[in-house]
């Protein structure tokens, strides 16, 4: 009988994980997907980079013959997030998309919430000048007028401009508490901005900032439709091993 062929979405840690452990479902075919905005992943993939939109995600799912999608990206990636659950209803196949669950605030915690880099940008000039900007390369241009604050900035590989005013950090996590202290306390840090990615590879700079009591700007998640969800990888298991 032909194997199912499953369309996994990298691009997070559990994506990772997702596929190592299916390396023992001989009943599935995964073609491992990743973006390619790192040069060097920590996993071999099946394929590189975008599909073209939609109408491109259609066309591969088709040409590929791909009879199951499961869309592990990271919870800020909305954009192929959409485009998978669009084109995998288009198409008529299964889809579940694998979210880790974000951070819950816990008592010390000083978060300040906000929906967006530009809500973030805009309340940082109140809560301290010396600025721990942990956003990755992407969105550094939000920030990129804020001449009277200072920047440490944490990401994998090196950003394009505009670049806010301070220092680039190069350093891929997970990262220890004692680090994370350590590093507060070198840059003299008086802030903290950081998306609500959740999981616990990068978690111990919040860890960090509570017991330094730092403030938080918390990004909070974009919001999604509607769609067949899972927080863990143990239930994309149940769920795959339910459609084969
Ligand atoms: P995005 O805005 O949702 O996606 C941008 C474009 O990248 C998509 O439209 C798609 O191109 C392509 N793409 C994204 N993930 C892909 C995948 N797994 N396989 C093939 N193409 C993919 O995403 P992003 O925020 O730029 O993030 C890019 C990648 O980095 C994602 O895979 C995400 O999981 C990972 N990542 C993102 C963050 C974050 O904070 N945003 C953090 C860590 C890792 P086409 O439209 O041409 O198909």
């Amino acid at each position: 009988m032909r194997r199912k062929r499953l369309l996994l979405l990298g691009g997070s840690s559990e994506a990772v994980e997702l596929q190592q452990r299916l390396r023992q479902l001989t009943q599935v075919e995964v073609i491992f997907s990743l973006a390619g905005s790192v040069s060097q992943p920590r996993v071999e993939a099946s394929r590189i980079g975008g599909f073209g939109g939609v109408d491109g995600l259609v066309e591969y799912i088709r040409r590929e013959g791909i009879d199951l999608l499961i869309d592990a990206t990271h919870p800020f990636a909305v954009k192929i997030s959409l485009n998978a659950l669009t084109a995998a209803n288009t198409v008529g196949i299964p889809h579940l998309q694998l979210v880790r669950l974000p951070w819950e605030k816990q008592q010390g915690d000083n978060w300040i919430e906000v929906e967006s880099h530009q809500e973030a940008a805009e309340i940082l000039p109140q809560l301290g000048e010396r600025v721990f900007l942990t956003i990755g390369r992407q969105e550094l241009g939000k920030y990129a007028h804020l001449y009277q604050l200072w920047f440490l900035m944490r990401m994998i590989e090196s950003p394009s401009p505009p670049i806010p005013p301070g220092e680039i950090l190069l350093a891929r996590g997970p990262f220890s508490l004692q680090q994370e202290i350590e590093l507060l306390q070198r840059y003299r840090i008086q802030v903290i901005v950081s998306k609500n990615s959740g999981g616990e590879a990068t978690y111990a700079k919040i860890l960090a900032a509570r017991q330094l009591s730092l403030p938080v700007v918390m990004i909070k998640r974009p919001p999604f439709p509607p769609a067949n969800r899972v927080f863990t990888v143990d239930a994309a298991i149940d769920w795959l091993r339910q459609l084969l």
